[in-house]
């Protein structure tokens, strides 16, 4: 009785949720002398019955009511300084500039006046409408921030990566806001991420649930039709640290990572929050958004350091394109690599390897498919295979600068009193290779390409299916070559890649990332690789974005991304310049004038990228549905009857002596119509039914795994149309006849 009473006590008290409600019925039984004869069995059932009735009943109010207090302080800080800013703004001289459009056009404008969106709206007003962002003089512009000087505009829609970036990194400033709203607490670190967006936070006594979605939602719905503007304030960071007292961690990033007297700060509806910007012109903008899980996470990522509750959401400019996404997201469960692996029986991880897949006979021959459709381009291509070893001493690893930036992510170990470590990548072997004997310009380009097995100590708790690994191969490749070679080099590149993602139906978008702040090597060497790059991507043909210094320290770059059947983009492909590597192994080779100094520039080069996680991508993209080609189980023959189990084991020797992926179902206690069911589902490509006519005219009657029946076709026919589905790579070949 006296239990029951303490639980209805608990389940009035709504600001508990049941995990702490299970303890404090634990703590009460050792306070209440005449539970203790109760034991723990019960304890469970009165805790599984609450726990029904928690679920419906614990609710949290949508908003804190009252509010935080800090919500208050801070407008009215911000109010202040932002009227300052308003009269200084009003009191400059408006005099006129010139805005020039991506097309060459000019018009006219008023310096601290003109703004990006009046731009807009003077080209169109859909244009207007559906702008993110703007690009003023190379840099990222809120649309209602004045112009300056005379400028260059661009306005960029969410179909521009920069453009989705802004969208989501400002979604995630509306999230914060609803988590200000709904929990109180601290926020830290909010940014946009590949497919959305997550804000940190920081709360002493509640632990995120998904229960709290619904409201989260809510609250989101309310600030977008509230339309609340992006208003961009630069302030002082003494009055930051004034502003921002209330909260531990903006304190932190002010005192750690701000750096000049002054920085920005941005207000939506009453959220303030440090950041650089720039945002959407107001929450409005962000029609559709919904938040998609939560988790735990430290301050930085530092163990060591608090707690923090990481909430992440998804947006978009319409609910369409919300809808299509959360369909998109379903199916790509269904089509989890991990669960398809286990299905298809293609591989799997153990205990014993973390990181380290086990292929088996199935996965192998995909991963062994993959291996020789690259190596088959690569005699066509000029490209020489060559094979390194895996384990190098450290004194490999110190000059390629490995050792001093990598050695966290490397195995090694001592051998005979000498540090040794398992390669990361193959490039500094390569070098080697270059490097043991003189080499003459009439060499070059040098194309070695390697498919050595690669080891990267990822943390266990990193490791996801075939996506992070710690044991991988590459289809890598590196070009020695001459600086005046780097056009022709990267256009044959470009051109490969696409030919192996066309086969995949991949399509790809090009980003050319360019000399970053803190570079190594001569200016002028950037500058000249940098103008090849830009002129082999034109010469390609195919739309490019460029990204300013994104390039890496050693040299420019190209990112490739591919959209897959889910229209997910994924990062496999590397095309990389690289000055430092032959600086750092000395390379050099002698010129046609005899100069024997002259140094080769090197292309780090990958098409498939890691081949696991290629096989991840594409048994993804195809739903584990292989193209015949690639396919792990290409026919299956099924006799009618055991009387014909000898003619199907005639046709199943005589597809494998041909190399295909041949079985035969000789079970007697199938019926053929779950044989035949059953293929289907295990995706063979090809079902041959075999019986009496078929022995009779050495023929196989066909139907395919989507129950298409091509009917009676003789051995010579199908071993034809096999070799030529083979050889072709077609997708969906197994349809036209
Ligand atoms: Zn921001
Ligand atoms: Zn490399």
């Amino acid at each position: 009785m006296i239990i029951a009473y303490f639980i209805l006590f608990l389940l009035r008290d709504h600001q508990i949720d049941k995990y702490e409600m299970l303890n404090r019925i634990r703590s009460a039984f050792k306070t209440v002398a005449p539970a203790r004869a109760v034991t723990y069995s019960l304890i469970k059932r009165l805790y599984s019955k609450s726990n029904i009735i928690i679920e419906n009943e614990v609710t949290y109010p949508l908003e804190l009511n009252p509010p935080p207090s800090y919500i208050e302080d801070r407008i009215k800080f911000f109010d202040e300084l932002k009227a300052q800013y308003d009269a200084e703004l009003e009191s400059k001289t408006k005099a006129p500039i010139k805005v020039t459009l991506p097309d060459g056009k000019e018009v006219e404008g008023l310096s601290w006046k003109t703004t990006p969106y009046e731009v807009a709206q003077g080209i169109s007003q859909g244009l207007a409408d559906n702008a993110v962002i703007a690009k003023v003089n190379g840099t990222l512009w809120d649309l209602d921030r004045v112009l300056e000087v005379d400028s260059r505009v661009e306005i960029l829609k969410f179909d521009h990566s920069e453009g989705q970036e802004v969208f989501w990194h400002s979604s995630a400033h509306v999230l914060g806001e609803a988590m200000e709203r709904h929990y109180g607490g601290c926020l830290c670190y909010g940014p946009p991420i590949e497919e959305g967006f997550y804000y940190d936070m920081h709360i002493e006594n509640r632990q995120v649930s998904s229960n709290d979605f619904k409201n989260l939602d809510t609250i989101l719905k309310k600030v977008t039709k509230e339309k609340q503007p992006f208003v961009r304030l630069e302030m002082k960071k003494e009055d930051l640290l004034k502003m921002f007292a209330y909260n531990p961690f903006k304190v932190r990033i002010l005192n750690e990572k701000v750096t000049t007297p002054t920085t920005i700060v941005y207000r939506c509806g009453p959220l303030i929050d440090l950041c650089r910007g720039p945002h959407v012109r107001h929450t409005g903008k962000v029609k559709a958004m919904a938040v998609t899980k939560n988790s735990a996470t430290y301050w930085e990522g530092n163990s060591e350091a608090e707690s923090l509750q990481r909430i992440y959401g998804i947006s978009f400019p319409n609910d369409k394109m919300l809808k299509e996404w959360k369909h998109f997201q379903e199916e790509a469960a269904k089509r989890d690599h991990r669960k398809i692996g286990q299905e298809q029986e293609l591989f799997f991880f153990h205990e014993l390897s973390p990181g380290s897949c086990f292929f088996l006979p199935n996965g192998a021959h995909i991963y062994n498919t993959l291996v020789a459709f690259i190596r088959e381009e690569y005699k066509k291509r000029g490209f020489n295979e060559v094979v390194t070893p895996n384990i190098y001493s450290t004194k490999l690893w110190e000059t390629s600068g490995h050792w001093q930036h990598y050695s966290g992510n490397m195995f090694s170990f001592e051998v005979e009193k000498e540090r040794y470590a398992l390669k990361p990548m193959n490039c500094p072997g390569h070098c080697v290779m270059f490097d043991h004997r003189p080499r003459s310009w009439r060499e070059l380009p040098i194309r070695m390409a390697d498919f050595g097995v690669l080891h990267r100590n990822e943390l266990s708790g990193t490791l996801t299916g075939l996506t992070r690994v710690r044991r991988f191969q590459q289809d890598d490749a590196h070009i020695f070559c001459t600086m005046e070679q780097v056009e022709t080099e990267i256009m044959s590149c470009l051109a490969f890649l696409r030919h192996v993602y066309n086969i995949f139906g991949f399509t790809f978008k090009l980003f050319l990332s360019t000399r970053p702040d803190k570079y190594m090597g001569d200016i002028n060497m950037w500058n000249e690789a940098e103008k090849y790059l830009e002129n082999s991507l034109e010469a390609f043909g195919e739309k490019w974005e460029l990204n300013p210094g994104d390039g890496a320290f050693y040299g420019p770059k190209i990112d490739i991304q591919i959209r897959d059947a889910l229209r997910r983009y994924h990062q496999c492909a590397t095309i990389q310049l690289d000055f430092q590597l032959p600086e750092r192994f000395n390379l050099t080779y002698v010129s046609g004038e005899g100069d024997d100094k002259k140094r080769p520039v090197i292309i780090h080069r990958a098409i498939l990228g890691s081949v696991e996680r290629m096989i991840a991508v594409l048994t993804e993209n195809y739903g584990g549905k292989w193209p015949f080609w690639l396919s792990p189980r290409q026919v299956l023959v099924v006799p009618v009857s055991s009387k014909f189990d000898e003619y199907a084991q005639k046709v199943h020797k005589e597809f494998n002596d041909n190399n295909y992926r041949c079985d035969v179902n000789l079970d007697a206690g199938e019926t053929l119509n779950k044989k035949i069911r059953n293929a289907q589902l295990a995706q063979y490509n090809f079902i041959f039914v075999v019986g009496d006519k078929e022995q009779t005219s050495s023929t196989v009657n066909v139907r395919t795994r989507d129950n298409k029946i091509h009917g009676e076709k003789t051995l010579e026919v199908m071993l034809a149309r096999f070799q030529h589905l083979q050889s072709s790579r077609e997708d969906h070949s197994e349809e036209d006849f």
